[in-house]
């Protein structure tokens, strides 16, 4: 059997393994060091329209950390998206505030602005708009609701890096904005986070929770007397290692490069999929930059996903439902329906996305996507 193509895969080599060496050398591999401090200060540049960038040590983390400076508590509660990976919701229970979920726009799965008002409560504090997949979700709309109704905005732009809306940048589309650099996403250490923002009062206390609530390490370097920090708040260790910032760095530099792989890889579906009965193409919208962290396909109706999802595997063509109906799933204990986001968790299907993929890969994925199709109709 011909190799299995890879659902996901990072682009990682040379120049990453460099980044690493250059991290021993500088005698400073733990976090919040000198690497993390000029992985910030780009990463503060690539993502325009915002000024600052703290490195943590993932999405969760980075979500926790927000929350925490924006100051969600018990008693509180805060709309979010409800299709989305676990860290989104479970980040606002952290903080013992409650995630009320909002369904989601069935042409691009971030969250409905009519859904998101229609959640919005005397208790509602603040709302989380997730990027599904990287794509935008609806920052206009999203803004005036807040706006209307004094709340702040949270972006989880987990899988969005380089991805832009209406011409602004990913990152810069909220109050606050959080990113993943896990394996699975467009650029990546392995495990790794970011948070960014233009308010230098939010950065700065976000900066002090993530290393225990103590002013970080390298604010005390070349001090002439030894300066006794204290801790009024019980902070955490969400730093990210300055091993990671290495490879964070030299993920930047390939981040053009990526990106124009995935569209590319996108586009070759694209085209081959409009000839597939049953399967509906990802929308991609005119007036953003999607960065095709995934690339789900949404099976109709009648089509035994399971089925084809066997197939698929068993030809070596690996795949995996989308993402996450929040809503459904008992550790919220969310009550009510949100139609549009749970059936879309039964139909959609993710197949092969990375920036390696080659068209010949691409062609064998759809071909062996329209078999699975026919043996699951026979069945
Ligand atoms: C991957 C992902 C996360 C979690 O990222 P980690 O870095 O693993 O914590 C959060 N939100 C969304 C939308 C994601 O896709």
């Amino acid at each position: 059997m011909a190799d299995t193509i890879a659902l996901g895969q990072p682009t990682v080599g040379d120049e990453e393994l460099d980044a690493i060496r250059a991290v021993f050398d500088s005698g400073w591999l733990s976090g919040a060091g000198p690497t993390c401090q000029s992985f910030e200060a780009r990463f503060a540049a690539e993502v325009s329209g915002t000024d600052h960038a703290l490195a943590t040590s993932n999405c969760g983390s980075a979500l926790h950390l927000g929350l925490s400076v924006l100051g969600a508590g018990p008693g509180d509660e805060v709309v979010v998206g409800d299709y989305t990976f676990p860290a989104t919701g479970h980040s606002v229970a952290w903080t013992g505030a409650k995630p009320v979920f909002a369904d989601i726009r069935p042409d691009i799965w971030s969250a409905d602005p009519a859904s998101v008002e229609a959640a919005i409560t005397p208790r509602t504090v603040g709302i989380i708009a997730v990027d599904v997949f990287g794509q935008p979700a609806d920052y206009d709309e999203l803004r005036a609701i807040a706006d209307r109704h004094g709340l702040w905005l949270m972006e989880d732009a987990a899988c969005s890096a380089g991805a832009t809306y209406k011409g602004r940048q990913a990152g810069s589309l909220a109050d606050i904005a959080t990113f993943s650099f896990h394996g699975r996403k467009g650029i990546t250490a392995g495990e790794g986070g970011a948070l960014t923002t233009n308010d230098a009062d939010l950065a700065a206390h976000a900066r002090k929770l993530h290393t225990y609530g103590i002013a970080p390490a390298i604010s005390r370097e070349g001090s002439t007397d030894l300066p006794l920090p204290v801790f009024d708040e019980a902070g955490y260790n969400y730093r990210m290692s300055d091993l990671a910032a290495g490879v964070m760095l030299a993920q930047l530099d390939r981040l053009q490069t990526l990106l124009a792989n995935r569209r590319r890889v996108a586009a070759w579906y694209g085209e081959l999929l409009a000839a597939v009965e049953q399967v509906a193409a990802p929308v991609a919208l005119d007036d953003r930059e999607h960065p095709w962290q995934s690339y789900v396909v949404t099976l109709a109706p009648e089509v035994d996903r399971g089925a084809v999802a066997g197939y698929l595997r068993q030809h070596g063509v690996q795949c995996n439902f989308g993402t996450y109906a929040s809503h459904l799933q008992p550790v919220y204990g969310f009550e009510g329906s949100l139609p549009v986001s749970a059936d879309l968790f039964h139909r959609h299907l993710a197949i092969p996305m990375h920036a390696n993929l080659t068209q010949s890969e691409v062609e064998r994925v759809v071909a062996t996507l329209k078999d699975a199709l026919t043996a699951a109709r026979s069945n």
